[in-house]
């Protein structure tokens, strides 16, 4: 048995439902270890799309015929399926096109509603993702606020210490990644809340919420955002969580069809939660797929799913630990969660990545990982000639400890090679 979270069977009629795992690339078997970037699609969650599109597909909200009124039920009920998942009540849950236009939103929000203000101070981290940087950088110069950051320590690591030394800067604003994409680190969330108890909260999902079950109330968060394409869903579908007294203190950021209630040459009022947020035609079915993937994932049993990439996790960092010819960024614990960045001495991170891809049929990826100022803080810490890139292996539950194993015999005949 490959692992205690399911059995021999269970896990086959799981890869059975992800087709490309058994095509074969360069002549070799795929290994998909690029999940960070975006997931493979599930068969049965586009099987269910494509019902969907071909039997019952409409425009939603407006028009009463029977088309509609089925496609705007599947919509609802697709927001009802995120809304439980998150614990959250439907009308918190507002469709994005994902986490970039969650964050870019929020942003301007809070700034037209007159909650960020001139002077004011927004704390970020040094290990995000540019979604969760540039928007904050970029506008603070139109709008005179300030950008903070907590600092990560050469491997990348953001630590307790580094939280609590923070705290003094009083931020209006909290905006930090649930997990990130470079280091694999879980940031301490519950920790964050207590610390920073009377700033608004916004949680960047993109990373944490595929393999994570994250209570919104039980956290405290004021507002979460993720991507549906990083766990199997459709790409152009996510997810903006608010809380309620904040949703409709904020001004909407797209103005346009929908999201109104009455409007005249001089003036508009808006439309109830979550349709003030909700402009033009949204991305049907992919919001109908998102609320499909979900209940695939909670079929499967979402807890399985946590515990499962937990373990794989654990076993990529320890074998990736084994090679002395590699460094490794991000935390050395259990912390490190669901992929691991690397660099492989002597050779460019492409040249890996390629290679891996070439000879053994493993996708890995390769580049800054859109978050250039922490490979500057990575360099800093680095013991090679750091390429300001690394390669990074990430996996989802259709993965195995052999997926990983293949990882490791091709790092290890890369070495080899450019011996
Ligand atoms: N935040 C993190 C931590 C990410 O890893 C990513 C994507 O890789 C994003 C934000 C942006 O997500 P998207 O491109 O789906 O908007």
């Amino acid at each position: 048995m490959h692992s205690a979270v399911w059995s021999d069977e269970d896990f086959c009629k799981i890869l059975d439902d992800f087709p490309v795992l058994k095509r074969q690339i360069n002549g070799k078997r795929l290994v998909y270890l690029d999940n960070a970037a975006s997931t493979l699609k599930s068969k049965s969650v586009i099987e269910k799309m494509t019902d969907f599109y071909l039997n019952h597909y409409s425009n939603i909200h407006r028009a009463v015929h029977t088309l509609a009124s089925e496609a705007t039920v599947a919509y609802e009920e697709a927001r009802e399926k995120v809304a439980k998942f998150l614990n959250a009540k439907p009308e918190e849950i507002v469709f994005t096109s994902g986490t970039t236009m969650g964050i870019n939103f929020l942003v301007n929000s809070l700034v037209r509603s007159g909650i960020l203000k001139p002077k004011d101070t927004v704390l970020i981290s040094q290990v995000e993702h540019h979604a969760n940087l540039v928007p904050w950088v970029r506008l603070s110069k139109f709008y005179g606020f300030n950008t903070e950051y907590i600092k990560a320590d050469e491997k990348g690591v953001i630590t307790k210490e580094a939280i609590l030394k923070a705290k003094s800067i009083s931020p209006k604003i909290v905006s930090i990644t649930g997990q990130s994409n470079v280091t694999g680190q879980e940031m301490p969330l519950e920790l964050i809340r207590e610390i920073f108890k009377d700033s608004i909260l916004i949680v960047d999902g993109a990373q944490i919420v595929p393999h994570k079950r994250l209570d919104v109330k039980k956290l405290d968060v004021d507002f979460l955002v993720f991507s549906g394409h990083k766990m199997l869903a459709p790409t152009g579908i996510g997810v903006l969580y608010g809380k309620k007294e904040l949703l409709e203190k904020i001004e909407p950021f797209l103005y346009g069809g929908e999201m109104i209630d009455k409007v005249t040459f001089e003036d508009v009022t808006f439309n109830i939660l979550p349709y003030k947020f909700e402009a033009g035609t949204q991305h049907i079915a992919g919001a109908v797929g998102l609320g499909y993937t979900i209940d695939y994932l909670e079929s499967i049993g979402f807890e399985k799913i946590e515990r499962y990439i937990s373990e794989l996790s654990q076993y990529l960092l320890k074998r990736m630990l084994e090679l002395d010819f590699v460094e490794i960024y991000g935390p050395v614990d259990d912390s490190h969660k669901s992929l691991v960045a690397f660099n492989v001495k002597g050779v460019h991170p492409h040249d890996v990545s390629h290679i891996l891809d070439e000879n053994f049929g493993v996708a890995t990826r390769s580049g800054h990982h859109c978050a250039q100022p922490l490979m500057s803080v990575l360099a800093r810490g680095s013991k090679i000639d750091f390429p300001n890139s690394t390669v990074r292996a990430s996996v989802y539950f259709y993965n195995t400890k052999e997926d990983i194993d293949i990882l490791i015999e091709g790092l290890k005949y890369i070495k080899r090679w450019f011996e």
